[in-house]
């Protein structure tokens, strides 16, 4: 039996196919004017559908929740070095809301890459012997 294929770091940093690392999961350009949120139904490439069940992406507020935290918490210490700390009032929730574009699709992309292997075997990758749990 073929070991299941899956995509490494590469693919997810410029948000690619979890299953073949080619398709591209987003529609429009992070930058873009457009929704930076539109997502793929499937990969163009190997045809993952993208989401499993419906409100499958409701999970990724939890990575975006916890990738907020950890950055709010980088930069207090950072500006707190940079004996910035008065205006970090100001400076992080400017920067969270720069940066939210990159960390709600980061989200996406953490569910896509950790969970969905981990929840959706026979979807992620195809029906193999070890699936029989039903
Ligand atoms: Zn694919």
């Amino acid at each position: 039996m073929a070991a299941p294929k899956r995509a490494g770091i590469v693919p997810f940093f410029r948000a690619r196919c979890p299953r073949c690392g080619e398709g591209d999961v987003f529609l429009n350009k992070v930058l873009s004017f457009k929704k930076f949120s539109d997502t793929h139904e499937e990969c163009p490439k190997c045809g993952l559908k993208f989401e499993p069940e419906t409100g499958f992406f409701v999970g990724a507020m939890y990575w975006t929740y916890a990738l907020l935290v950890v950055l709010s918490v980088v930069m207090s210490v950072l500006l707190y070095k940079m004996d910035l700390f008065d205006e970090a009032v100001y400076i992080i929730p400017a920067l969270i809301i720069f940066l939210l574009p990159w960390v709600f699709r980061t989200g996406r992309l953490l569910m896509l890459y950790v969970v969905y292997p981990a929840m959706y075997k026979k979807l992620f990758f195809g029906s193999t012997d070890e699936d029989d749990y039903s």
